[in-house]
C-alpha cells in the first residue's frame, strides 16, 4: 500500500480567490486529499495545480504515478489539451483515476467516457444520504451500510455517463433527487471512480469517510500489474492497431474463396 504512488490534482483556483473557500482550505483541496491520504498510510502522495508549468503534470511525474486524483470546478477550459491526451494514455496503460465532485466536467472524465457528463444540481445546504449498494466492492471496506453529508451541493439524476461497470454509492437528497454518486469505470488497462461529494464550500475533503473513500478508491484503482496495454505508443500520444501477421498455431488451407463458393 505504501509503494502506491499517488498525485492529487487541483485546480487550485476558488481558495486562492474567494476568502470563504480559503478558510475551508487553507492549504487547497489537494492539500486536504493529499493528508487524508498519508492519514491512510500512503507515503508516496505529491500534489499539483493548474498554474504549474504543463499544469505540474509533467511526462516524469505521470510516468511515476500509479494513481491521479482530480478535482476541478471554474477552471476545466484552462486544462491543455496536450496535457489532457497525456492523462487519458496513461489510464490506457494502466494508470488508475479518482474524478472528484465537479471534475464530472473536467476534460479528461468526458473524454474517457465520451458523454457529456451533464447532471442537475443546486445549492440549497441540503442534507445527503449516501448508501453503498455494492457492499462486496473493494471501495465499500470498512463502511457502514449509509453516511450523511449534513450539508452539501445537490447533484441529481440524469447524470449523462456511459452505464457504470460498477455502481457502489447512490445519494438521496433532501430535496427529492437521487444520484450514482460513487461510479467504477474500465478503460484500456485503467480504473476510473467517480465520487461525488467534494463542493469547496463545504469541508468534505476534512471528513474521515471521505478520506477513507478516497483512499479505499486509490487502492481499487492502483495498477493491476496484468498484461502490458498494447494499444498505446510508448513516450507519445497515440493509439495504434496491431498486424498479427504470423499467426500462432498453424492456419489450415481451405483453398481459394473462388473455388469454395463455385
Ligand atoms: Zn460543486
Amino acid at each position: 500500500m505504501g509503494d502506491i504512488r499517488i498525485t492529487v490534482w487541483n485546480e487550485y483556483q476558488h481558495e486562492k480567490v474567494n476568502e470563504f473557500v480559503g478558510g475551508i482550505y487553507p492549504d487547497g483541496i489537494h492539500g486536504a486529499i493529499a493528508e487524508g491520504l498519508k492519514q491512510h498510510g500512503f507515503n508516496s502522495v505529491r500534489t499539483a495545480t493548474l498554474d504549474e508549468p504543463q499544469h505540474g503534470l509533467t511526462d516524469e511525474v505521470l510516468a511515476e504515478t500509479d494513481v491521479l486524483t482530480w478535482w476541478g470546478h471554474r477552471a476545466h477550459a484552462q486544462v491543455c489539451d496536450e496535457v489532457v491526451d497525456k492523462v487519458q494514455n496513461r489510464v490506457l496503460e494502466g494508470m488508475g483515476l479518482i474524478v472528484l465532485h465537479s471534475g464530472h466536467f473536467s476534460k479528461i472524465f468526458r473524454k474517457l467516457m465520451g458523454t457529456t457528463c451533464s447532471i442537475h444540481w443546486r445549492e440549497a445546504d441540503e442534507r445527503e444520504r449516501i448508501w453503498v449498494v455494492k457492499p462486496s466492492h473493494p471501495i465499500a471496506h470498512g463502511l457502514p451500510p449509509y453516511f450523511v453529508n449534513e450539508e452539501c451541493e445537490m447533484y441529481g439524476e440524469l447524470f449523462d455517463i456511459p452505464t457504470p461497470d460498477d455502481l457502489v454509492f447512490v445519494s438521496w437528497f433532501e430535496g427529492g433527487n437521487v444520484f450514482r454518486s460513487g461510479a467504477c469505470f474500465h478503460r484500456g488497462n485503467g480504473k476510473i471512480f467517480y465520487f461525488r461529494p467534494g463542493h469547496e464550500t463545504y469541508p468534505i475533503f476534512h471528513q474521515p469517510i471521505i478520506r477513507r473513500v478516497i483512499a479505499n478508491g486509490v487502492r481499487w484503482a492502483a495498477p493491476a500489474g496484468g498484461p502490458e496495454f498494447p494499444y498505446t505508443v510508448p513516450g507519445t500520444v497515440g493509439h495504434i492497431g496491431i498486424n498479427e501477421k504470423e499467426p500462432h498455431e498453424t492456419i489450415s488451407d481451405k483453398g481459394s474463396l473462388r473455388e469454395r463458393v463455385g
